[in-house]
């Protein structure tokens, strides 16, 4: 129902709510815990405010944070309430049951470079946690140039835990902000974009990134088309709220940067319709629908090569 309002209509079908501004990390690159932000809607007054988006029309909600598992009683609740619900977690405070909802993990590649983003300890935590998940999480990744090149390592050792498949990212900064230890300049990212495709090939469905998607982040291909915030699909097709209430333009924030945006959502949404594409569209139903699953990988053996590397064997 969501892909045909997507289709047949130019409404706004999702909401992307921080349902908290706390967090139990304090990750390197991240602006969110060094701000002020103010307080935070109470659980009822959550829970109203995301009912009135939904009467309103929206069908689909993204719960970001700070770390939406400080929250789990509006994460259930909004999993109530929307068609499908998409909740973005550090991993760290385990994957609470989610009816009708698919988890998102983030992590920042493979234990050396993750921790040094994301703290020592974290990705222990984090995939013990993902192991014990009642259902198989989303492994969602943001490229930078700290672990650019460890994309093969990180996708070898994912698809040997129970996840349900993969999703890539890249740093987006902020405007006159020139980030220069994160931010991947443009013509150097699509190397990396080269890369992640040669993944998808290796690997099949689970690696949730296709050519169409790859045709939207190439400065040869369409960004150009997009990166300005009066063309992206964001501002048109999501509203994004602050945990007071307020909205703000984009799910990185006001200042994000369109012209180096490297956001997955656009990626994937503007793959699957300009023009149609089937495989994109199953990227985006895999995100959708917790019960719809990846094919089998292209290369079975490949995998239980990887799997027997990583256990020793
Ligand atoms: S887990 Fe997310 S919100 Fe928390 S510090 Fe890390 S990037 Fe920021
Ligand atoms: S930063 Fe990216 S996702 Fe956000 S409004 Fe700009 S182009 Fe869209």
């Amino acid at each position: 129902m969501i892909l045909a309002q997507w289709l047949l209509t130019g409404r706004p079908t999702s909401v992307a709510m921080d349902i908290t501004h706390r967090c139990n990390l304090k990750c390197l690159h991240c602006y969110w815990w060094q701000q002020e932000h103010p307080p935070e809607l109470g659980d009822e007054q959550m829970i109203t405010f995301l009912k009135k988006l939904r009467a309103g029309g929206l069908r689909a909600a993204i719960l970001y944070g700070g770390e939406p598992t400080l929250r789990p009683k509006i994460c259930r609740a909004a999993a109530g309430i929307f068609d499908a619900t998409l909740a973005f977690t550090n991993g760290i405070n385990g994957f609470p049951e989610l009816e009708n909802g698919q988890w998102i993990l983030s992590l920042d590649g493979p234990e050396r470079e993750n921790d040094r983003i994301r703290g020592v300890g974290v990705y222990r935590e984090a995939t013990k946690n993902l192991k014990a998940a009642s259902s198989p999480p989303i492994v969602h990744m943001t490229i930078n140039r700290l672990n650019q090149n460890s994309l093969a390592q990180f996708t070898e050792e994912m698809l040997t835990l129970p996840v349900k498949g993969l999703g890539f990212s890249f740093v987006t900064p902020n405007q006159g902000v020139a980030d220069e230890n994160l931010f991947i300049p443009l013509r150097e990212r699509n190397r990396v974009v080269m890369e992640l495709l040669s993944l998808r090939k290796k690997y099949g469905e689970k690696v949730g990134f296709t050519q169409a998607m790859a045709q939207q982040l190439l400065t040869h291909g369409t960004f150009n088309q997009w990166n300005r915030s009066s063309a992206c699909p964001v501002t048109r097709r999501v509203r994004c709220y602050r945990s007071d209430g307020r909205p703000k333009a984009c799910t990185y924030g006001d200042q994000a940067d369109c012209s180096r945006c490297g956001c997955a959502a656009v990626v994937a949404y503007r793959g699957a319709f300009n023009p149609l594409d089937y495989r994109t569209l199953r990227v985006i139903l895999g995100l959708l629908s917790p019960a719809y699953g990846a094919k089998q990988p292209y290369d079975e053996k490949s995998i239980a090569n990887i799997s027997g590397k990583i256990n020793g064997r």
